[in-house]
């Protein structure tokens, strides 16, 4: 687990403190005592979380806070203000400067080490998505450096209906005045949200007083349990330093907790930030999927292309159950496709190709894989079919091709017609190569029986 902690604090005993008293808990701590040392520690050590003394000089606070995210190296480096008391000056600065936390010196070892390991764990997930941009760069798709913070998208549903006893008007609006900046499409609501939609990001501030610890913790498991993969953000209220239920909090899966007493600036700094990081994630899953389908796609038909065709196959044939169970291939090609681009034009000749690929996918079970090999060419994988069934799809989609005609976007109709060739595993056949390549043997002697027909290779299933 990455630990390294920058400290920056002017006063000598509290670096001694607080190195001593994070050192004990594995963190591996370096120590500035002014501006200039704290920019070469952040330059030398590239920390995982910077600790700031919160000074009542405003602006050295500004200063150092502005040049940490300015700075490449610790844009998105977590950063906490150390203070003595609960001050609401101090959160309503650290709100403003976008700092991550607020921490007092005297906060037990247990606060102090879990809000740490929190941040951490969000800066090492930061570095996680940078790092899968990086090699989607090196891989040749253009992909732009992580926005921190990310743009405001969709709607943000903050829902307050589980947290009553906490959080009455004297929270709701301040804190729907501080969120509004960031988030414009922002709803803070007291009646419950019922569903989860697409196009909304959900967050739960869910208070232990309001339901009572043990519901709280229940409706907690049960509200991401049913998100699945969308699984939704909570923020869980818990009475003033009561430790415990803030341990049991986070371990059952809150995104944070906060304490009863809680400035509305505390408040809105926890949400924007579980906010923010969800984005993130959330960005990053989707451009990876984007760039996943577009390499695993065919960009005519949509159909999977030869690549994810050939991964699959090999799948297949390795996680056979049993010598029974079958991987059957067939290789569909379009006759005398030449003449058709020759005398339609190549345009023409795209729309045969997209239209033969509608034609084949409705003609399969959605389980069976239909995927374009190449410029008029065709896989068709079916898993666990008989003979009989073999016999009858393939004659089904060699009739489909030629029984109806084309459309050109001239309106031309065009004829066409295909030639098949199937072949089937057998379990001493142990490559996805041969099994492609017998079934290409069988194409090329449909073709040289006059095309248009079904042939099968002399050892298919
Ligand atoms: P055969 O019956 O022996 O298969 O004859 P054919 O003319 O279909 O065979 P051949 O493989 O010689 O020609 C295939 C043609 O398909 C050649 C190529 O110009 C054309 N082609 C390949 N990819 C595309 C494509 O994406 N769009 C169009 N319009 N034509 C393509
Ligand atoms: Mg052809
Ligand atoms: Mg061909």
């Amino acid at each position: 687990m990455p630990g390294r902690i920058l400290v920056f604090d002017p006063i000598v005993t509290n670096r001694i403190m607080l190195k001593a008293q994070l050192s004990i808990e594995f963190f591996d701590v370096t120590l500035a005592s002014d501006f200039s040392e704290l920019q070469s520690q952040v330059r030398l050590n590239t920390p995982d979380l910077i600790l700031v003394s919160y000074q009542a000089d405003r602006a050295s606070n500004f200063e150092c806070v502005h040049w940490l995210k300015d700075n490449q190296t610790s844009a998105h480096t977590p950063v906490i203000f150390l203070n003595n008391a609960d001050d609401g000056a101090v959160w309503d600065q650290s709100h403003d400067l976008l700092v991550d936390d607020v921490l007092q010196y005297r906060a037990s070892k247990w606060l102090m080490t879990s809000r740490l390991n929190l941040l951490i764990r969000s800066k090492v997930r930061l570095d996680a998505i940078t790092e899968q941009r990086r090699t989607i760069s090196d891989m040749g798709f253009a992909e732009q450096s992580i926005a921190f913070p990310p743009p405001p998208t969709k709607r943000i549903i903050v829902d307050l209906s589980l947290a009553a006893k906490s959080f009455g008007g004297h929270v709701i609006r301040p804190l729907a005045q501080l969120l509004k900046t960031d988030f414009p499409n922002l709803q803070l609501t007291s009646a419950p949200s019922k569903k989860q939609s697409k196009h909304s990001t959900n967050i739960y501030i869910i208070d232990s007083e309001t339901l009572g610890t043990d519901a709280a913790l229940a409706q907690m498991i049960a509200l991401r349990r049913n998100g699945g993969a969308a699984a939704p953000n909570i923020l869980f209220v818990v009475p003033k330093d009561n430790e415990t239920i803030a341990q049991r909090a986070l371990e059952f899966g809150a995104s944070d907790f906060v304490f009863q007493t809680a400035s509305a600036q505390e408040i809105a700094s926890r949400i924007r930030r579980i906010l923010w990081h969800h984005n993130i994630a959330h960005q990053a899953e989707k451009t990876i999927s984007k760039h996943l389908k577009s390499a695993l796609l065919d960009p005519l038909t949509g159909l999977y292309n030869r690549r994810y065709a050939m991964q699959h196959l090999n799948s297949l044939i390795r996680d056979r159950s049993d010598s029974k169970s079958t991987v059957t291939a067939m290789v569909l090609d379009l006759d005398r496709f030449k003449r058709i681009n020759d005398t339609y034009g190549h345009l023409t000749g795209d729309a045969v190709i997209r239209q033969t690929a509608q034609r084949l996918k409705k003609n399969v079970r959605s389980a069976d894989l239909v995927a374009r090999i190449g410029g008029e060419e065709f896989l068709i994988i079916l898993e666990n079919a008989t003979i009989e069934r073999v016999k009858q799809i393939a004659e089904r989609l060699r009739f489909e091709i030629s029984s109806k005609t084309f459309l050109a976007d001239s309106g031309d109709a065009i004829s066409a017609s295909a030639s098949i060739g199937v072949s089937g595993t057998k379990s001493t056949w142990a490559s996805s190569e041969a099994l492609i390549e017998s079934a290409d043997m069988a194409l090329y002697r449909a073709k040289d029986d006059g095309r248009d027909r079904v042939n099968f290779c002399g050892k298919a299933a």
